[in-house]
């Protein structure tokens, strides 16, 4: 199952709960502000990410979304 990983940079306030949760190291914080003037989250190791969710859960911003990605194509 493949799934898509994504951080609304816009809704982050910087907080940096999802980075120091993260069971694998995958977050960092970015050195560019986003519209609101913070320094938002970001993928900075992406290939290491287990999808375990821990991230979003502790997100008190629901910046963070992941949804599975249908691979049902196959014909
Ligand atoms: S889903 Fe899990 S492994 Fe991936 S960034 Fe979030 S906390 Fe880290
Ligand atoms: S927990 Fe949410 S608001 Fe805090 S740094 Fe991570 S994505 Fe941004």
């Amino acid at each position: 199952m493949a799934y898509h990983y994504v951080i609304d940079i816009d809704r982050c306030k910087g907080c940096g709960l999802c980075v120091s949760v993260c069971p694998k190291k995958v977050l960092e914080l970015s050195d560019k502000v986003n519209t609101k003037g913070y320094f938002p989250a970001y993928q900075a190791r992406p290939k290491d990410c287990v999808f375990c969710s821990t991230c979003c859960i502790m997100c008190p911003d629901v910046a963070i979304t992941i949804t599975e990605i249908a691979e049902d194509k196959a014909a």
